[in-house]
Formats: C-alpha cells, sequence, structure tokens
C-alpha cells in the first residue's frame, strides 16, 4: 500500500497509453518523451528539447512539432487499409487524401506528402486558397478532391489543374455548381473529372456531427443525383463522373454510425452503377476520430473503436454492399484529417505562479496577543472530528464574516484579518482531508473541493494557443514534461496571463474521468513545464488578435540517432514579436517611435528628464518592440541612467541575432 510513487504510477494517472497512442513514454529521470514510431524504442526527452530551445533564446509558450508522428500517422492509416484489402480480397485499392484545412501549414502537408508518396496520397481543397496551395503542391500521381462552396473563379482553378496534367476531381455538392463546371471546362477544353457528394439520412455522431440529413448544407438528395446523371448524359459526359462522396461530420465517436454511413454510401454507389455510371472510387470524407479523453468510450472527446476498426468496417462494409448488389468493388478513398495530425503537435507552457487560497501567510504560529475571532477559528479547527465536520465548516463561515464585519467597523487590524482568512482555508483543508471517512456528506462539503483547487498561472493565452479549448471546451490531454518519478499532490486548474475570466482551462482529463483541476506537483521555484497535448488538427492559431499577445513560437523536431540527446531542431518559426502583431492593426513602428520620441523631447525641454535618460528610453522602448508577445521572465533591464549606452546595444543586438 505504501510502495513510494514511481513512472509507471504517472503514466496511469495521466493516461499516457490512452491518449497518447504509444508516442509517449516517461524515462526513468521521470520525464515524458516522444516515439517517433509507436513500436520504436528509441526516444526523445521533451524536457530536454524545452531545454535546449529556451537556451537557443526561444521563450515559451512554443508549440513543439514532432514530424516523425505525423509520418507515422501516415504510414499506420495506409498500412492498416493495404492488410485490411488482403485480409479480405477486397478487389479496390484505397487511395487517402488529405485535406489540408485541418492543419495548412506547410511544413506540415510536405511531410504528409512524402510519407504518403509510395501510398500515391493526395490532398483536398475547400477553398480557392486551399486549393492555389493544393495545385502547387500535389504530385500528378495522386489524388486531388475539390470539395466546398465552388465560384467561377474556383472552377477555373481547377481546370488549370487539369491543363498542368493533374488528377483534379471535382466534387459537386449542389445542383447549380454542375452547370458552373461544365462552362468553365467547355470554355478550357478540357475533360472535366467529376464526384458527386450525396446527402445520406444516416447521421454522424458527437459533437461535429451537423453535415447529414435532410436539413444539411452540403451534397446532393437523392432526386438531384439522379436529375444531375441525365443532364451529364446529355451532354454525352457521363462517363466523367467517376468518384461519389459523402462525409458525415469530423471526430464520429461511434463506430455505428460510421458502418451504417459506409453501408448507405456503398449502396447508392451501387444503385448509381447499374444505372450505367461508371464510378471508380468511393470517398467516404473525414470523420475518423482521435481519443483525446483516452477512455475509448462514445463520448464527445473520444470514441468507441480504434484506427484499426474502423478500417476494418469501412473496407467490410463496402465489400458486404457490393457482392449483395452484384457490382465491382470500388476504389477507397478516405479524407481522414484529424487522426494524421492530432499526435504530433504538444504546446509547451510554464507555470510561474500558485495562487492557492490562503497559503499566502503562516497563520500557524500563535502570536501572543490575538484578538477574539482568531482564537475561536483557531479552537473550530482544534475540534474539528469526522463527526462534526458540516457543523465546523458552518462555524468557521460565521467566524469568518464576523471577522469582516468587525474589520469594517474598525475592531480588527489587517493583521488579524489575515490570519482569520487564512485560518478558515486551512478549516476547509482539514475538513475536505477528513470528507473520505465521513459517513454521509452534505451537497455543501461536496463543492468545497472546488474552492480549494489551486490555481496555477500559465504563459499563454488560451484563446489563442487553444481556440477549442475556449471556443468549444475541447479537452486536451495535459501533462506534466518532468518530475514525474514524484507523486503530484496538488489539485489545480490552470488560468492563462490574459485578464478575461475564459482565459482558463475548465476540464481535465486523469484517472481516466473528467473533472475540472488536474493533479500536479507543488511548484518549488524553478520552471515547471507542461505539454497540452494532441495540438495538431485544427487548432491554428486564429487571426484575431486578442489582448496583443500573438502567435507562439514553433519549433519542428525530428528524431535522429546521430545526434546528441537522439534529435534535432530543424526549423523554429518564431512568434510575433510586440511590433507584427501592433502592425497587423496599424500601428506602424515607425510612427510609434516617432511619436515616443516627442514625448520624450516635450519632457526634455522642460527639464523634467536628462537628454541622456531620454535616449535610454527610447532605446529601451524600440527594443521591447522586438520581444516577444508574452511573458518574458528575464531580468529587466537595469534601471535608467545605470547601465551604459554600449552594454545596452550590446544586449539588444546578441537577442536580435540569437
Ligand atoms: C473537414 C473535412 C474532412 C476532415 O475530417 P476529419 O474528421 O478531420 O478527418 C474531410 N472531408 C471533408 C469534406 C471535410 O469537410
Amino acid at each position: 500500500m505504501d510502495t513510494p510513487w514511481g513512472i509507471k504510477d504517472s503514466a496511469k494517472l495521466y493516461n499516457l497509453k490512452g491518449w497518447g497512442q504509444e508516442y509517449f513514454k516517461i524515462n526513468n529521470r521521470g520525464h515524458l518523451c516522444f516515439k517517433s514510431e509507436r513500436k520504436s524504442r528509441r526516444s526523445v526527452d521533451i524536457k530536454t528539447v524545452v531545454d535546449d530551445i529556451t537556451a537557443r533564446g526561444v521563450q515559451l509558450p512554443v508549440l513543439i512539432r514532432f514530424q516523425d508522428i505525423v509520418r507515422d500517422r501516415v504510414v499506420r492509416l495506409n498500412e492498416s487499409f493495404l492488410s485490411a484489402i488482403k485480409e479480405h480480397n477486397y478487389k479496390g485499392r484505397y487511395f487517402g487524401v488529405y485535406p489540408i484545412k485541418v492543419n495548412q501549414l506547410r511544413e506540415v502537408v510536405e511531410e504528409i506528402l512524402d510519407a504518403g508518396e509510395r501510398f500515391n496520397i493526395g490532398l483536398e481543397a475547400g477553398s480557392k486558397s486551399e486549393l492555389m496551395a493544393v495545385l502547387a503542391m500535389n504530385s500528378p500521381s495522386s489524388l486531388t478532391i475539390v470539395n466546398g462552396y465552388k465560384d467561377a473563379a474556383m472552377m477555373r482553378l481547377a481546370c488549370i489543374g487539369l491543363k498542368l496534367g493533374k488528377k483534379i476531381i471535382v466534387v459537386i455538392e449542389k445542383p447549380n455548381e454542375l452547370e458552373l463546371l461544365l462552362k468553365t471546362a467547355r470554355e478550357f477544353g478540357v475533360r472535366p473529372v467529376i464526384g458527386l457528394r450525396c446527402r445520406l439520412s444516416s447521421g454522424g455522431s458527437g459533437k461535429w456531427a451537423t453535415s447529414t440529413g435532410h436539413g444539411a448544407k452540403f451534397g446532393l438528395t437523392t432526386p438531384e443525383l439522379v436529375a444531375a446523371v441525365k443532364r451529364l448524359r446529355q451532354e454525352r459526359l457521363v462517363d466523367t463522373v467517376k468518384l461519389l462522396h459523402f462525409h458525415i461530420g469530423s471526430q464520429v465517436n461511434n463506430i455505428q454510425s460510421l458502418k451504417d454511413a459506409v453501408r448507405e454510401g456503398a449502396r447508392i454507389y451501387a444503385k448509381l452503377r447499374k444505372m450505367g455510371v461508371g464510378l471508380e472510387y468511393l470517398d467516404c470524407g473525414g470523420g475518423l476520430g482521435v481519443d483525446y479523453e483516452g477512455t475509448n468510450k462514445a463520448s464527445d472527446f473520444s470514441m468507441n473503436y480504434t484506427l484499426d476498426e474502423y478500417v476494418r468496417d469501412v473496407v467490410y462494409s463496402i465489400q458486404e454492399v457490393c457482392t449483395q448488389e452484384e457490382v465491382p468493388e470500388p476504389h477507397i478513398v478516405t479524407e481522414s484529417g484529424r487522426s494524421l495530425t492530432a499526435h504530433h503537435a504538444v504546446l509547451v507552457v510554464n507555470v510561474f505562479e500558485n495562487i492557492a487560497v490562503g497559503s499566502v501567510l503562516d497563520a500557524q504560529t500563535k502570536k501572543s496577543k490575538e484578538n477574539r475571532v482568531v482564537e475561536e477559528m483557531r479552537d473550530i479547527i482544534s475540534g474539528l472530528t469526522v463527526e462534526n465536520l458540516n457543523e465546523s465548516y458552518h462555524d468557521g463561515q460565521q467566524r469568518l464574516k464576523e471577522a469582516e464585519t468587525m474589520f469594517q467597523l474598525g475592531f480588527l487590524d489587517l493583521e488579524d484579518k489575515a490570519r482569520a482568512e487564512n485560518l478558515f482555508w486551512n478549516l476547509c483543508r482539514e475538513i475536505h482531508r477528513l470528507i473520505p471517512r465521513a459517513e454521509s456528506i452534505p451537497q455543501e462539503l461536496r463543492d468545497l473541493s472546488k474552492m480549494l483547487y489551486d490555481q496555477y498561472l500559465v504563459n499563454f493565452s488560451v484563446f489563442l494557443s487553444m481556440p477549442d479549448s475556449w471556443a468549444i471546451d475541447h479537452l486536451f490531454p495535459i501533462m506534466p514534461l518532468h518530475r514525474l518519478e514524484e507523486k503530484p499532490d496538488r489539485k489545480a486548474s490552470l488560468v492563462d496571463i490574459t485578464c478575461d475570466s475564459d482565459g482558463r482551462i475548465n476540464h481535465y482529463c486523469s484517472d481516466k474521468k473528467v473533472s475540472r483541476a488536474l493533479p500536479l506537483h507543488a511548484l518549488r521555484g524553478g520552471a515547471y513545464y507542461l505539454g497540452v497535448f494532441l495540438m495538431g488538427a485544427y487548432q491554428a492559431t486564429m487571426g484575431d488578435i486578442h489582448n496583443l499577445f500573438g502567435r507562439v513560437n514553433e519549433v519542428h523536431v525530428f528524431r535522429d540517432d546521430q545526434e546528441p540527446g537522439g534529435y534535432y531542431i530543424e526549423e523554429v518559426l518564431r512568434g510575433q514579436t510586440v511590433r507584427d502583431v501592433l502592425a497587423s492593426i496599424q500601428y506602424s513602428e515607425f510612427e510609434l517611435v516617432k511619436m515616443i520620441k516627442h514625448a520624450i523631447e516635450t519632457q526634455v525641454k522642460a527639464g523634467r528628464l536628462k537628454r541622456r535618460e531620454g535616449v535610454d528610453l527610447q532605446n529601451m522602448y524600440e527594443d521591447m518592440l522586438h520581444d516577444y508577445t508574452y511573458i518574458d521572465n528575464e531580468l529587466p533591464p537595469p534601471p535608467v541612467g545605470v547601465h551604459n549606452e554600449k552594454e545596452h546595444k550590446a544586449k539588444a543586438s546578441s537577442k536580435k541575432s540569437a
């Protein structure tokens, strides 16, 4: 029972296996490591990487991308399809297509294309600008799928792609898009390759399941499908219809919904084949989930199936319908984005303060002469037993109220008031400690634990770095990157450095349970790093600028056994500086500096500031425009006038060249 805490206990507490998909492990220094492949025994110590990049002058918060994990995800998905196809003796092939909206960063897209080259992985574009990027990157031997709202310009782009010899499939989602495509293709003198998106009646499941059913925004209804085929017959273009597409939403949490959708899609495919439409591909869209909770159940941030199960069900369901309908088995396309990208990115933040309730002042040591309320508060604590928890709590509340009233009337000094408050929180903590032994616990005391959580102040902005956490209370796994050989003995919720009340993370998952606080270690000076995991999908920073913090720094890490530490850093993308952020809202550096100069000049002329001090102030202001927008815990520059100008310049230039 009293075996000391070990790294295995931490792995279990933070449910590393559940959400980490074996990409992470804890080493015997108690540091969290990432593995480039699930099966690999080699790993990279994330704490070492963080120490390394901070030593290079990259400040936190930082988004670390483990590019190897993206590669492994691509390989895993493709190999899973290959083996299911072999196992079922399926006649068609598999073509993965990556929808770049999920993570548009060029390095990520390139990594996916590179790792997926031998599987002919393709790309999907859902907007004009995405299509522009995709046209440039996609190879002629893989598919390019065009979805989303399509105007004349988008159709022209698609035709340009066809002229360039790329395999572009324009998916028709609305009846009028067909006419637009036919007209544009005629103008360009190309034969289009057409996909039809059908609207299924079987819906998705989970938070993002909104795009099916009769009220859906996208997809052709059955009559529209039939009409489109007729229209293409008229034009003698029915042989250009190659693909049938559906998409039931992202993060489908229940495998049953997926199976139903695939069956329905396969049925429509079969019927169209029987009408003489030469469809070759069945595109099952996205939806393959990521288990953010790690609980393997059909809840919003989890899923009740595995990747392999999903793949087998897709292959088998299509096969079953095709056998029944006696039509050829189509090539299978899926558009998985989340499942490929989520695991590779971790946001690293540092905790720099604990806002614990009632811990600022030592209330244990008794003062020689204390006010009556303070003494009574002490008596309540010493008289506390499992039997009188509720009563003692009420007594404590009453004394606290009394202390407040006495203070307002001038009968209590500030120090005694502070003591009374602190003792009250001590009482609450004691009660909380005894609660597990009590027979029945009133609701009031149950709620007590919420008041007792520490608040850890973290150097980041939830709104900017975790937009989904902010907007839809998305749950992400969070855990310390080090000290994992130690038992985390505090429970804390995380708050950010912006001043709004939304700047906190509301839900955590530990011990396979979702709760309002996370077990963490007591702060003891020095850095305490936390990782927010599975941040690689749909978390691109918003274009908005909140509180003038900006985009966070990013680094790209690869495993390499030749390097000390077993990794190398390929790229550091600097986050925004104060200057960048201000410039994007029309404050130019030049103008700002000019205005400050003017203000300084005025003070100097009036004799309120020495010229020398004015120069220092100006330099300092200019330097700060080039600083990172997040909290910089480096020592502040010495006060005005104390340091000499040369030193100051040297520091500034070393900072720039770093
Ligand atoms: C967003 C989207 C996807 C990606 O879905 P995931 O669940 O992230 O894999 C695929 N297809 C279409 C049409 C989409 O809109």
